[in-house]
């Protein structure tokens, strides 16, 4: 049935499967476990043949992610890493790609350590400088990927102005939105023409689910996508799907108690003496805090800060209680890690050195709990 009126995306994460199984008239979708179907006769299909083609469950999680993001095909991976691996597997030998430079670790590891292998080259460059991006450009160059936030030092990337440049060297513009969901930023409004999510993060939301997504904003690239994905096999299991649904539900829910927390925290670090630097784009001294303002409808929940030296920031993950000292972000659970060491372990010392990515450098994910608790739990750990 049609509604009455464009649902907003709130309404519309919740009602994701609900009344997709005409036979039952479940609310919750069910979950086909099936790898293959039985066909009517040759040359004739229910429309599902086998699993790592099309998978029902998979079918109802796909294409509501193409529908939240404004886009005309969504498609669900194994994990974040596998969306961008077939992503990447998009290129040729001899293809060039501009990347930022303040990035998830494991996205730098496997272009470094096994596209390079087959001929694609990279650049990394600081993406919230639009004229270094555009610098960066050479005649090869098919593709401008961003992350914006960036990780872990949040810098904040120039959308619009990024996608004008895409547009006008006839780049193909990724950007990775895990860090503030299609609930805060819309990336297809600035010209995107593919949007990635570790669906591990905020996606997922409770730190037991391992899963990625590439939604492409036109039917072409989702078709070639598409085509990546059935030939390399990588999708993401039906139960997985399932649970991905059930977790998009609360999305906006999780994301604005996310937010509301890591303000409050964030201003608290900021006055603590042993707090050397914050980064968190919800504070008005932010460099990106304007432009934040201007194309995305939050900050989210992710925030880094420094400490006066690595032998603090050790014994602050040693001495948490509440919050885990654990790597991965945006479930309900508080968690924090030290990137140098982990998440951004794979990027060499020298190049970390240079991104102020050093020992002293905390990253916490701000999870749901009482704020309160979260700061009580803080401040013990920095005394
Ligand atoms: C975690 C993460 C990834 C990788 O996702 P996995 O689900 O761990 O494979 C990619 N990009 C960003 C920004 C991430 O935080």
């Amino acid at each position: 049935m049609k509604p009455a009126r464009e649902h907003s995306i709130e309404t519309n994460l919740v009602q994701l499967g609900v009344g997709v199984d005409e036979r039952t008239g479940a609310i919750s979708p069910p979950i086909h476990l099936s790898a293959t179907y039985r066909h009517p006769g040759v040359g004739e299909s229910t429309g599902y043949d086998y699993t790592r083609s099309i998978n029902p469950t998979r079918e109802v999680l796909e294409k509501g992610l193409a529908e939240l993001e404004g886009g005309a095909r969504g498609l669900a991976f194994a994990s974040g890493m596998a969306a961008l691996t077939t992503l990447f597997l998009h290129f040729s030998q001899g293809d060039h790609i501009v990347v930022s430079e303040d990035l998830y670790g494991g996205t730098y590891r496997v272009l470094d350590q096994i596209f390079a292998n087959f001929g694609m080259t990279v650049t990394y460059v600081d993406t919230t400088n639009s004229a270094a991006v555009a610098a960066a450009v050479k005649e090869t160059t098919k593709a401008l990927l961003v992350e914006t936030p960036g990780n872990p030092l949040l810098g904040i990337a120039d959308l619009a102005a990024l996608g004008q440049l895409c547009s006008e060297r006839n780049l193909l513009f990724a950007v990775d939105n895990t860090f503030l969901s299609p609930v805060l930023q819309r990336p297809f409004e600035f010209g995107a023409d593919v949007v990635i999510y570790s669906a591990t993060k905020y996606l997922g939301g409770h730190n037991d689910l391992c899963a990625g997504v590439l939604v492409a904003r036109d039917e072409e690239l989702g078709e070639r996508l598409y085509f990546l994905q059935n030939s390399t096999g990588a999708v993401l299991p039906a139960f997985d799907c399932w649970l991905l649904l059930r977790s998009l539900k609360t999305l906006t829910l999780r994301i604005d108690r996310h937010c509301q927390n890591a303000l409050v925290i964030a201003l608290w670090l900021e006055q603590h003496p042993k707090v050397t630097d914050i980064y968190y784009p919800g504070l008005e001294q932010h460099p990106g805090h304007e432009l934040s303002r201007k194309q995305a409808s939050g900050f989210g929940g992710m925030l880094s800060f420094r400490v006066e030296s690595d032998e603090l920031a050790r014994s602050i993950l040693k001495r948490l209680q509440l919050i885990s000292f654990a790597e991965s972000l945006g479930g309900v659970e508080s968690l924090m890690t030290l990137p140098a060491v982990q998440t951004h372990g794979d990027i060499p010392e020298a190049e970390r050195q240079r991104l102020g990515i050093c020992e002293s450098l905390l990253r916490l994910s701000v999870g749901t709990e009482s704020v309160e608790d979260i700061i009580a739990d803080l401040e013990q750990a920095l005394a």
